[in-house]
């Protein structure tokens, strides 16, 4: 059996181990079209590869997809978080979870990974080549037909293929997928930080809030969490959150949207008002500036007291209910214009891709074309930050690689 995977990623080399480990006497060759391999696991997680999440429940675990959670989740039955660590660690890549459940290798160097991978390769004689770029995919015969980029390469025949080509950021970059009839979600950006440029929040750069409460105006998106201001705006894991929930929705927006804040962490507006009451009552002779509720930082504060329009100087105890409605709006509340994105340096996919219509999950076989599977990022799956888009590639490329 000649077997093709197309695409030297995450996806291609588990898919194509996993197949050479499933049938043994068969020929596997994965094409890559680049003059590199894994160039992407190289980069991830800031060079350390945060291979998957320590997350306990598989319903945990399929919450964290935006897009193809309801199908990874019975897809996880058949290979989940834990049997990523147990493979990793059981052929040479021992392991540490974080306190935040993000999986890298002991190592801290996404290098182990690549190692181990090519290791495998090697010792199941899989074979690797470079600079070869699939066009185009024909069904002849009953086999299926690899058309490579620059016409030099003659076409080859495979009994089966998996792609695993991975995220498009342009739709054209998956014609030759529409061309076989599969359905194809619009390729736009996720997990990207809020450009604010007619906002004042340069003076708040470096400034980290561990628990806050965010939404985007209008909608019914939200999400919670850690967000850091940077020069440009705003980023940390609950804006990144919010901007994969909303991908497409934002895209739609033209990235022009309000976002709204909650400092508070806690969802009652009257718990906030009464703790405040609390605070003029025990610190009436402080000025505002000197007393900072909900152990904002410093900075912040200072920022959200203007924006409340009461002078810094004011004393708790000179606040009155008007006063304290006013902190306790824009604690709970506090609005910030949105206009335009940027990429978070560490981590970014593609939402959309080949529509999961178009693939019987139980399998990853196409519907459309038999013997064409599908693994990892060019599918229409995507999840948020700390380990759970690895953890998709590996998924679907384990369940592909048994070509059934
Ligand atoms: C900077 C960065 C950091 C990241 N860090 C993390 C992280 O720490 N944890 C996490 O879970 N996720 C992370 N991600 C996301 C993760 O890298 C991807 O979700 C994952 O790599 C997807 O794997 P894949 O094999 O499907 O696609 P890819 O890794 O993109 O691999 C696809 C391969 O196919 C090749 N290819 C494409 N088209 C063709 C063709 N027609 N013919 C032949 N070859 C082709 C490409 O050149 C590429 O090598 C990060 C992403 C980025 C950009």
């Amino acid at each position: 059996m000649d077997i093709a995977v197309v695409g030297g990623g995450a996806a291609g080399f588990f898919a194509a181990i996993n197949v050479k480990e499933n049938y043994p006497d068969a020929e596997v060759s994965i094409f890559e079209k680049s003059k590199e391999v894994l160039s992407k696991v190289k980069v991830s997680g800031g060079g350390r590869c945060n291979l998957t999440n320590g997350c306990s429940s598989i319903a945990e675990l399929s919450e964290a997809y935006p897009r193809g959670g309801k199908a990874l989740k019975r897809a996880f039955y058949s290979f989940d978080n834990k049997d990523t660590m147990k493979w990793f660690e059981s052929r040479g890549v021992p392991l540490v979870v974080q306190e935040d459940g993000c999986v890298f290798p002991r190592s801290q160097d996404s290098q182990s990974v690549i190692e181990c991978f090519l290791e495998q390769t090697r010792r199941l004689a899989i074979s690797v080549e470079l600079g070869r770029g699939v066009k185009a995919i024909d069904e002849i015969n009953g086999k299926l037909h690899l058309t490579f980029v620059g016409g030099k390469s003659p076409a080859r025949s495979f009994d089966k293929v998996i792609v695993a080509s991975g995220g498009s950021p342009r739709r054209d970059g998956l014609l030759w997928l529409e061309k076989l009839h599969h359905k194809i979600e619009d390729p736009v950006p996720s997990l990207f930080t809020f450009k604010m440029p007619d906002e004042e929040v340069a003076e708040l750069m470096g400034v980290v809030v561990e628990k806050t409460l965010v939404s985007i105006q209008g909608t019914k998106l939200k999400s919670d969490g850690p967000i850091l201001f940077t020069h440009w705006g705003m980023s940390g894991p609950a804006i990144l959150k919010l901007s994969a929930l909303g991908a497409r929705l934002l895209s739609d927006a033209g990235y022009i949207f309000k976002v709204q804040v909650n400092w508070t962490n806690l969802r009652n507006y009257d718990e906030v008002f009464a703790q405040l009451q609390r605070l003029c009552v025990e610190h009436g002779k402080k000025i505002l500036s000197n007393v900072r509720p909900f152990a904002l930082p410093e900075r912040l504060w200072t920022h959200l007291i203007a924006k409340s329009g009461l002078p810094p100087a004011k004393k708790w105890g000179e606040l009155g209910k008007s006063g304290v409605n006013g902190l306790a709006r824009v604690l709970t509340n506090d609005v910030y214009e949105v206009n335009g994105r940027t990429h978070f340096r560490e981590e970014f996919v593609t939402c959309g891709g080949v529509s999961l219509e178009s693939i019987d999950f139980k399998t990853m076989q196409s519907k459309v074309c038999h013997n064409l599977y599908f693994a990892g990022e060019v599918m229409d799956i995507d999840g948020i930050t700390g380990g759970y888009n690895f953890q998709a590639a590996w998924t679907t490329a384990f369940i592909a690689a048994k070509l059934k």
